[in-house]
């Protein structure tokens, strides 16, 4: 007869992590999804309309939400461990989630933490001495691996029965063959892909995270999200600006006037532009030139609006569009 228990589960909403909390769900255990939340989802963003939240729903697996936030993008700034291929800081940011279950393990009274992690599937982040350093310097023995346990130590709960080690894994590498054929027999068929898209391993998302780091180096969590906004440029190192691409990104990007130090609003179907940074005559002008570049003026509708701190700063007239080999210049 298992001992009941109750366990934190670091939860991606990947196949992985299903399957680990599938397995100890079907155990008997208590177990609370962790969802760690990366500090560019939308601030506003209802977490229970993520995919990953709607994919617990399939194994009947409760989540609690984490929003990253400073504490993140402080480890984000300066990792121990280095950057992966692009801005990815894939085994601090293990650490990272791993401690905040720690925390969450102790606040709750659970007695373990659990990862969907498999032995040797991730070059970066789990091989197995990765595996083992994130272990030790955290939790001590609670850290079960479900899907690799059976080619790892037993831990505290397999020990005291918490846990029946004969019915976890022994799966590693890098295959999903096995992962794919036990979600099956679990009755798992939502998830998300492995890494799930992770924009800090998008090489487009990490030259605009670099010029934050080199220009910017005190951002925040909106800075982040207003990454996947709209085109960046680079204008001096005192100056750069964000052109919305569509209507609806104009909108969104209208939520952030506040943060800006300057706003240009088209008085015609084009671009806002949102400033940052110290403005100076000739920077007017090529904005002009840009939001003229990139929407629409006509004879009659060709003015553009400057917003300073939500007031009105100035009016302008649109002048001829930049070219698109001067404005590459300044695109991050
Ligand atoms: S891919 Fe992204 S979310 Fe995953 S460990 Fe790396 S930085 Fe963290």
């Amino acid at each position: 007869m298992m001992k009941k228990g109750k366990c934190i589960l670091l939860y991606s909403g990947g196949l992985d992590s299903l399957i680990a909390g599938k397995i100890l769900i079907d155990q008997g255990l208590e177990v609370i999804g962790l969802h760690c939340i990366l500090p560019y989802f939308p601030p506003d963003m209802d977490p229970d309309q993520l995919k990953e939240s709607v994919n617990a729903k399939q194994i009947g697996l409760n989540l609690v939400h984490y929003r990253c936030g400073e504490e993140y993008i402080s480890m984000l700034k300066n990792p121990l461990h280095g950057y992966g291929k692009q801005i990815n800081p894939c085994i601090d940011c293990k650490i990272f989630f791993i401690n905040k279950a720690a925390e969450m393990m102790l606040e709750t009274g659970a007695d373990f933490v659990a990862t969907g992690e498999v032995v040797g599937q991730r070059p970066m982040s789990q091989h197995k001495n990765t595996l083992i350093h994130i272990e030790n310097s955290t939790l001590k023995g609670r850290l079960l691996r479900p899907l690799s346990a059976k080619l790892l130590n037993p831990t505290i709960p397999e020990i005291e029965g918490i846990v029946d080690r004969e019915n976890l894994y022994d799966i590693s590498g890098r295959g999903r063959t096995r992962q794919i054929a036990l979600a099956a027999s679990l009755g798992i068929k939502d998830f998300s892909s492995p890494a799930g898209g992770c924009l800090f391993t998008d090489a487009f998302i990490a030259a605009r995270i670099k010029d934050l780091m080199k220009y910017n180096p005190d951002f925040k969590q909106r800075d982040l999200y207003l990454l996947k906004t709209g085109r960046h440029f680079r204008i001096n190192p005192d100056l750069k600006i964000i052109v919305t691409k569509n209507q609806n990104e104009s909108l969104e990007l209208d939520k952030y006037e506040r943060d800006s130090d300057f706003f240009f609003r088209p008085g015609f179907s084009g671009p806002s532009v949102l400033v940052k940074g110290v403005l100076k005559e000739e920077d007017i002008n090529l904005i002009n030139s840009i939001m003229c570049r990139y929407g629409k003026p006509t004879s009659e509708e060709n003015n553009i609006t400057i917003y300073k701190n939500n007031n009105i700063h100035r009016e302008l007239k649109c002048i001829e569009p930049i070219s698109d080999a001067e404005l590459d210049k300044y695109r991050i």
